[in-house]
C-alpha cells in the first residue's frame, strides 16, 4: 500500500506554495502534472527534480490505471494541476477515488485555490457559499443561472474572459440590476483586480473596456443581500 498526495500549487504567484507542498513534491517518487511544461516552471523554481508524467482531462481515465500501478508497486505519487487544488475544476477526482477504493492512503496538502481566494477578497458574505465551477456552455446553463438568481447564499462561478460579458448579461436578466457581485480577476498576479458592486454597474464597467483578459472568478451575493 502506498500514498497518493494531492498538492495545491500557486494560482499565479509562485510564492504561494507551502513548505509542506515543496517537501512532499521533493519526496514523492513520481509527479503527475496536468501540463508538464507548465509545472516545470514551478518545479524548477523550487529545484524539484522528479520523474513527471502528464495527467489531464483527455487521458485521465487511462492514467488512473498507471497511477494505481505505481501505488501498487509501493511508490508514492503526487498530483498537481496547472494551478490551485487538483480536483477543483481540474483532473484529480478519478485518481483519488481509485486510490481510496484500492486501499491506498490519500493525503491532500492544502494551499491556494481560486474559490476561497475570490470569495474572501469579494467582501460578500463568505460564511456559506455554493461553488458552481464552470457553468455548462449550452444545455443546462440557463437552469443553473436561474438557481444562482434564486439562491439565498453567495455563489462562486469560474468563467473565461471571453464569455464574461455574455454571462453577466444573462445573470442580469435573472438577478436584476441591483444584485451585488464581484469579478475577481488575475488573483495573486501583477494585474490583480477585485471589482465589486451592483450587477448593472459592474457589467457596464466591463462592457466599456476594449478587452477583458486574464483568469476570472465571479462571486454573486445571495438574493436578499444589500449594503
Ligand atoms: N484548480 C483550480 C483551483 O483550485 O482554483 C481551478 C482550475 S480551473 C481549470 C481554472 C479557473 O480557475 C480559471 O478559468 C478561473 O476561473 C479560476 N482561476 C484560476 N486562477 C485564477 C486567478 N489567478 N485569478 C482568478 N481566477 C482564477
Amino acid at each position: 500500500m502506498s500514498t497518493l498526495y494531492i498538492i495545491a500549487t500557486p494560482i499565479g504567484n509562485l510564492k504561494d506554495i507551502t513548505h509542506r507542498a515543496i517537501e512532499t513534491l521533493k519526496s514523492a517518487d513520481m509527479i503527475a502534472c496536468e501540463d508538464t511544461r507548465t509545472s516545470s516552471v514551478l518545479l524548477q523554481h523550487y529545484q524539484i527534480d522528479k520523474p513527471l508524467f502528464s495527467f489531464h482531462q483527455h487521458n485521465e481515465h487511462h492514467k488512473v490505471a498507471h497511477i494505481l500501478n505505481i501505488l501498487n508497486g509501493g511508490q508514492t505519487v503526487a498530483i498537481i494541476s496547472d494551478a490551485g487544488m487538483p480536483g477543483i475544476s481540474d483532473p484529480g477526482f478519478l485518481a483519488i477515488r481509485a486510490a481510496h477504493q484500492n486501499g491506498h492512503t490519500v493525503c491532500a496538502i492544502p494551499g491556494p485555490d481560486a474559490i476561497t481566494t475570490a470569495v474572501v477578497a469579494s467582501g460578500l458574505p463568505c460564511d456559506r457559499f455554493t461553488f458552481e465551477g464552470f457553468l455548462p456552455p449550452k444545455k443546462g446553463r440557463q437552469t443553473r443561472i436561474k438557481a444562482i438568481a434564486d439562491s439565498e447564499i453567495t455563489t462562486v462561478v469560474y468563467e473565461s474572459p471571453h464569455k464574461l460579458i455574455r454571462f453577466l448579461r444573462m445573470l442580469n436578466d435573472f438577478c436584476g440590476d441591483e444584485r451585488w457581485i464581484c469579478v475577481a480577476r488575475e488573483l495573486t498576479k501583477k494585474f490583480e483586480e477585485v471589482r465589486r458592486g451592483k450587477l448593472a454597474e459592474v457589467l457596464a464597467d466591463f462592457q466599456a473596456r476594449p478587452a477583458i483578459k486574464g483568469e476570472i472568478v465571479v462571486v454573486v451575493a445571495g438574493k436578499e443581500y444589500s449594503e
